[in-house]
């Protein structure tokens, strides 16, 4: 191992939320492709680290954890391939201003722009919007430092890409994607308060299709959804501006926060004020702590035609879940071809959870939560909390067999293996 690799040793490190400390034994921080490569291959168990805003235990190893902070993004725009190299350890945030900078833009964005690029790809980490993939569904290639060290790249069309994308860490260090860009556009962003639930689930379509990115934030008791968050793009916009309501909701007259009585200055622009996609696609900004900080998450993504009967069964469970809760949401999704991804052969809904911090509890009602949302073919999300184990996700990924072949053939060890991986994909 060259000797700039800068190696942290007995680490006590924890992830965003503060629920998870890691058990690694080392941290080490590359400056090259070429010291990665040696980490890698010296490492008897390794794993990437993004940028730890994962509510469970899937980016810990036994051994060593490897932070790509001090690789350069090498932000490499192509003007011709209409796409962007980066390294896999930048934050959304610095490449979209980067990007904006330009004149370009990503399709989408999460809640929060502080998260990395490869640690958001992934666990196929999405934002909203019924045309909109996940973040995963913009990489057009990828280079990962494999097993052995060697640098293995793939690009869409090839045999594996499709797996290789939503890797759960589990194929390799992510050293550079590309992802798709387009020109940049603009957003006005709109919150509407106290939407009838009945009107809601009656009109969900026509609700959801109103604008590019829709999110729903609502705790599930009452008679009405707290707040709609509408992204419209300007040069597509589909509600007129300065509505005075919508869906028997009335608009915010000052920005808001999805969390009751937290300032909604941590928030991107609202009150329809037009301005560039990256300041307005994630709901938090770059500067301020997104959402809370003290909490935990859960998240299940729903087939589109299960959309209102897995919201009204949620709403039927809040006498369990709305005490333990801090705020829901639910967000569109497109449909995609990466084997791992949650939204893989089919659009849906994400019902999403913002617990509060009280994890036994939480933990407690996860197995009855999925067991409700069962019938409906009910996915986690791979980075927050859920409960289901490797013998009850396989049955809802088609090419979950394919993803652990490919992992025994680019990790035949089980280098990248780690107890997250034992109990929810490889099943011991
Ligand atoms: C406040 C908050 C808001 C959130 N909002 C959203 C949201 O809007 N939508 C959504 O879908 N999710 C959301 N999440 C979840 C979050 O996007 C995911 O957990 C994401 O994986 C975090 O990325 P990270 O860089 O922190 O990765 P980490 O948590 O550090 O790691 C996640 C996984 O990625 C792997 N990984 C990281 N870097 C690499 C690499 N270079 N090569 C290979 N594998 C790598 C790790 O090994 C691990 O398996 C939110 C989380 C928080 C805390």
């Amino acid at each position: 191992m060259k000797d700039s690799t800068a190696i942290d040793q007995l680490v006590t490190e924890r992830n965003w939320a503060g629920n998870y400390g890691y058990q690694a034994a080392k941290m080490a921080h590359p400056a090259s492709i070429a010291e990665l490569q040696d980490v890698v291959a010296g490492a008897g168990k390794v794993r990437a680290l993004g940028s730890r805003h994962s509510f469970n235990d899937i980016a810990d190893t036994a051994g060593t954890q490897v932070v790509l902070d001090r690789l350069d993004a090498g932000i490499s725009i192509d003007v011709q391939a209409m796409n962007v190299s980066v390294s896999g350890g930048t934050r959304y945030g610095t490449l979209a201003a980067e990007l904006q900078r330009h004149g370009f833009g990503l399709h989408n964005l999460a809640s929060l722009p502080h998260i990395s690029v490869a640690g958001a790809v992934a666990t196929a980490t999405h934002g909203s919007g019924d045309g909109n993939g996940n973040l995963a569904t913009a990489v057009a290639a990828l280079e990962l430092v494999s097993a052995d060290g060697t640098v293995v790249t793939a690009r869409r069309g090839d045999p594996d890409f499709a797996g290789m994308v939503v890797g759960l860490g589990a194929l390799g260090i992510v050293s550079r994607l590309t992802l798709d860009i387009e020109p940049s556009f603009e957003i006005a962003q709109s919150v509407f308060e106290g939407l009838d639930w009945g009107q809601v689930l009656e009109s969900f379509d026509a609700l959801t299709s109103s604008a590019y990115s829709v999110s729903l934030f609502t705790d599930w008791s009452g008679a009405t959804v707290g707040q709609a968050w509408l992204k419209n793009r300007t040069d597509r916009a589909v509600l007129p501006a300065g509505l005075p309501e919508f869906f028997s909701g009335t608009p915010a007259t000052q920005a808001r926060h999805p969390l009751p009585g937290v300032s909604g200055s941590n928030c991107t622009q609202q009150l329809g004020v037009p301005g560039p996609w990256a300041d307005r696609l994630a709901h938090f900004r770059m500067e301020f702590t997104p959402s809370k900080g003290d909490e935990l998450q859960s998240e299940y993504l729903i087939p589109r035609e299960h959309a209102v009967e897995a919201i009204r069964t949620m709403r039927r469970l809040s006498g369990v879940v709305t005490p333990l809760l801090l705020v829901g949401e639910i967000r569109t999704i497109a449909a995609d071809e990466l084997w791992l991804s949650p939204n893989y052969g089919r659009d849906g809904i994400g019902l999403h959870f913002t617990w509060r911090q009280d994890e036994p509890a939480v933990r407690a009602i996860l197995p009855l939560l999925e067991a409700e949302l069962a019938p409906f073919g009910a996915r986690p999300h791979w980075g927050k909390l859920f409960h289901a184990d490797a013998a009850g996700l396989a049955p809802l990924y088609p090419r979950f067999a394919d993803f652990t072949a490919l992992a025994g053939r680019l990790d035949p060890a089980g280098k990248f293996r780690n107890a997250f991986l034992d109990r929810t994909v490889f099943g011991r």
